[in-house]
């Protein structure tokens, strides 16, 4: 599909109004929805001989015409799309929502910033990474191939650079802007780069966990679903936590470096990607997203909250602003890259939280099977699926089936 900027408005215009046209899913990322409206507008206008220079007329009209039709077309699309990637979170989609509604409610973010770190130099880190390796793999292939990834320059300690050479870096690998944060990143020539941002504290032993367990999941190139992308490095980063507090680290330090690297981001990811649960939700049920059922919502919001709101809107204008920003969250995937982070950090916890001695070896054993089924992951870390209704999904044409009957 064509990028945006080079569509023309019959383009734009049947792409919001007719599902047989499905939006791909990278292309309108950072799209701005007042010039989509307003092209789709103006040809609107041209075909009708109407006037089109009004802006304001525009907006409004683009908006009561279209912003719902809009969003349950999105949803559609993305749906249809997420059939494609992920059938489990496809087929159990309610289930999942709930489990991420409640977990992203327990995060909440301590206010203070980290205080009193004590400094741990690169050689302290990887001496620490060194003994969880051997935790975690007692084979030590898994130290091994770090100590190759070292050796071979594959780690890229990026607070070593500076502005230029970090330029130069982006270039080198193929990066669209400047390297910032940890990550585990694949060239066009299959071969993994793995590049961390050093605080000098204890979140480096932990980070540097976490994207080495990306490492060795991409270059053993072992399938995985979309839903589980994140968990194992999530998981082997909370017994790194772990680990450190028994070796006496402070735990409060530990607990408060945590809670804002990577609770803060859970606690963030909540407030952008809960409301939208509800959107999937009613979509889900009714294949379609009403301005009734928004409106109904603010009007009650605003009966029970017995005063005008600070911005003095009325319940037709929230429900409009509210449908606008799913739109563009819609757009800009955040749904999408957003669940397998916190799916992974609710089965890591949970995991964690049934810690054993055979858990390392179990969670392990999921990395080196080829096809991992994250129905045996749920009841594995603990879950009660069936109180959550998380159905296992297998053969595929079977389960299409059974859906179409119901
Ligand atoms: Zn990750």
């Amino acid at each position: 599909m064509k990028p945006i900027s080079e569509m023309n408005l019959l383009e734009i215009f049947t792409i919001i109004f007719n599902k047989k046209n499905k939006i791909s899913c990278s292309k309108f990322k950072n799209i701005d929805l007042k010039s989509l409206y307003k092209r789709a507008y103006e040809f609107y206008c041209i075909n009708t001989g109407q006037n089109i220079y009004d802006e304001e007329k525009i907006y409004n009209w683009m908006i009561e015409k279209s912003s719902y039709s809009f969003l349950t077309l999105l949803l559609d699309v993305k749906l249809d799309y997420l059939l494609e990637k992920d059938k489990f979170m496809f087929y159990n989609l309610p289930a999942m929502i709930n489990i991420m509604h409640e977990f992203l409610n327990t995060c909440s973010i301590d206010k203070s910033n980290i205080t009193n770190t004590q400094t741990i130099s690169k050689e302290k880190t990887n001496s620490l990474v060194h003994e969880i390796l051997k935790q975690i793999d007692p084979s030590l292939e898994w130290l091994k191939i770090y100590e190759e990834c070292r050796k071979n320059n594959k780690i890229i300690y990026i607070n070593e650079y500076n502005e230029d050479q970090l330029k130069e870096l982006a270039h080198k690998l193929y990066l669209s802007k400047i390297p910032h944060e940890d990550s585990c990143i694949c060239l066009p020539n299959n071969t993994h780069y793995i590049i961390l941002n050093y605080k000098n504290n204890l979140y480096d032993t932990i980070s540097t966990i976490h994207e080495f367990i990306h490492y060795i999941i991409e270059t053993k190139s072992i399938k995985k679903p979309l839903l589980l992308t994140e968990f194992f490095s999530i998981f082997y980063e909370l017994y790194s936590l772990y680990f450190l507090k028994k070796q006496g680290f402070d735990l409060k330090e530990l607990t408060n470096i945590y809670q804002n690297e990577r609770i803060r981001d859970l606690y963030m990811i909540g407030l952008e990607i809960d409301p939208l649960f509800k959107y999937i939700k009613t979509f889900v049920e009714k294949n379609c997203i009403s301005f009734e059922d928004d409106f109904n919502y603010y009007v009650d919001l605003l009966e029970k909250l017995n005063k005008k709101n600070e911005d003095n809107l009325s319940p037709k204008k929230l429900a409009y602003k509210r449908c606008e920003k799913y739109i563009i969250s819609l757009l800009n995937n955040d749904f999408f890259e957003s669940y397998p982070y916190v799916i992974g950090s609710y089965l890591s916890f949970e995991a964690m939280s049934n810690l054993n001695k055979k858990t390392l070896e179990k969670i392990k054993g999921f990395i080196d099977s080829d096809n991992i089924d994250p129905y045996d992951l749920f009841k594995f870390v603990g879950c009660d699926v069936e109180k959550l209704e998380i159905k296992r999904v297998g053969g595929e044409e079977k389960t299409l089936q059974k859906e179409k009957r119901q």
